[in-house]
């Protein structure tokens, strides 16, 4: 039993809180933090009575250190899962460290004023997590997240040593929109418009943005149309996953999505430098996320289902070895129990179980670590448990 702390109050964190309440067991106490606090109330609204978990909420703006140290000294949560944006990871682990607090993220640190995410940043807090006593658990999401979990199961239960890893993130909901982004707009379009990587004989292949395209049949889905993007468990699954030679992310996109980011792009609506708009500076993109559709809102119009999931290739008794391992979420069921669509479901429910294995010690060692880092089983049963169960496929089809 023990108390969270949930930054921000977005599409993200309204599932993982919804899950938190459902988990009383586990979180007895909870304090919705973040920077519009009516959206924490009327989350408290709608769950307080439904759930034995005591919710508080609190306006704070994660910008500001020293605000935030002092609502966690106040609150003592013995966790603080970070669902704000990425740009407030390393204030908030530094919060975390001056008020000697556990802490757990789902997307790791970028800079606002360059769209590049990388984990050095964030690596660079081991000594000082360590020297406090303190787990920071970073990227508790689906990709990444359970699919770095995914790996240390493979590894852990059916290869000697894994060699190529095809990670495939397949959307194919339809929100009615010609389009929406499934998630925060800017860091979704920061994402996708940025060049594509993949790890290949220990070193980065760097792509145009949606240069390599493949088609995959998707079980419970059928054929897609798939783009490599750079993402970002890449970069700690070639560190840790011994024997690897080549590791993909693909993403699933729809033509009209894609003509509409061409478009955008061709305009320069999605630039992150800042124009002068009627006498004062305005990011196009950030003008551009305020037309798009909230992320949050799209729940009751989605349709269709996601299937997040990892394909490994290597050797098990000398003999070569292929494993699919992937989850199916359908989005009007994930409406139906949290009021939400799936991508934001498929990101908090793995959010709440990083939490819940942090803070019940499951999962705890004071530094910094990726989640491949630790024993994958209590996360794939609790996976099972708690709304996204994985299947194993031991003959599935590859990518080229
Ligand atoms: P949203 O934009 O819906 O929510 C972000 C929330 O953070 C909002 O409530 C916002 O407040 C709040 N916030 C932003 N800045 C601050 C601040 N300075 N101080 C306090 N609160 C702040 O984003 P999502 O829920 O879609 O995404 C949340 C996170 O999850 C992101 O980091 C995203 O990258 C990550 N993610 C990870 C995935 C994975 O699989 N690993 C997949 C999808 C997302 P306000 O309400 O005022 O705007």
């Amino acid at each position: 039993m023990g108390k969270v702390m949930v930054v921000g109050c977005g599409g993200v964190a309204g599932v993982a809180i919804h899950k938190i309440c459902q988990n009383s067991d586990v979180f007895s106490e909870l304090c919705i933090a973040s920077r519009t606090v009516s959206k924490c109330d009327a989350l408290k609204e709608k769950l307080q009575g439904k759930t034995k978990t005591k919710i508080t909420t609190a306006q704070v703006d994660a910008d500001d250190t020293a605000v935030l140290t002092a609502l966690i000294r106040k609150e003592k949560p013995d966790v603080v899962l970070n669902l704000a944006l990425p740009y407030q990871d390393l204030l908030i682990m530094e919060a975390c460290l001056a008020a000697g607090v556990h802490y757990i993220d789902t997307a790791n640190y970028e800079p606002e004023d360059t769209a590049k995410f990388e984990y050095k940043w964030q690596w660079e807090y081991r000594e000082r997590f360590e020297k406090a006593g303190l787990t920071a658990l970073l990227g508790s999401g689906f990709d990444p997240g359970v699919t770095n979990v995914f790996t240390a199961y493979a590894l852990k239960h059916y290869f000697d040593e894994i060699n190529y890893i095809d990670i495939l993130d397949c959307n194919a909901g339809d929100n009615g929109y010609p389009f929406a982004t499934n998630f925060n707009p800017e860091i979704n379009i920061r994402e996708v418009s940025a060049k594509g990587s993949y790890w290949e004989n220990g070193r980065w292949v760097e792509t145009e943005p949606m240069e390599i395209k493949r088609v995959y049949n998707f079980p419970e889905i059928g054929k897609k149309d798939m783009y490599l993007l750079h993402h970002e468990e890449i970069e700690s699954l070639a560190l840790n996953v011994p024997g690897i030679r080549r590791i993909r992310f693909f993403m699933t996109f729809g033509e009209s999505y894609l003509n509409h980011l061409r478009c955008l792009e061709d305009v320069g609506m999605t630039s992150i430098e800042p124009v002068m708009y009627e006498g004062r500076p305005i990011v196009p993109l950030q003008f551009l996320k305020t037309l798009l559709p909230d992320p949050a809102t799209l729940g009751p119009r989605t349709k269709g289902k996601t299937n997040i999931g990892c394909i490994f290739i290597g050797k098990k008794d000398g003999k070569e070895k292929k494993l699919y391992i992937y989850n199916t979420c359908d989005h009007q069921e994930c409406y139906r129990e949290v009021e939400s669509q799936a991508v934001a479901y498929t990101t908090g429910v793995p959010a709440m179980i990083g939490a819940m294995l942090v803070m019940n010690g499951t999962w705890r060692k004071p530094g910094v670590y990726n989640m491949e880092e630790f024993d994958p089983d209590p996360f794939m049963d609790a996976l099972n448990k708690w709304g996204l169960p994985w299947k194993i496929s031991e003959n599935p089809e590859l990518v080229d």
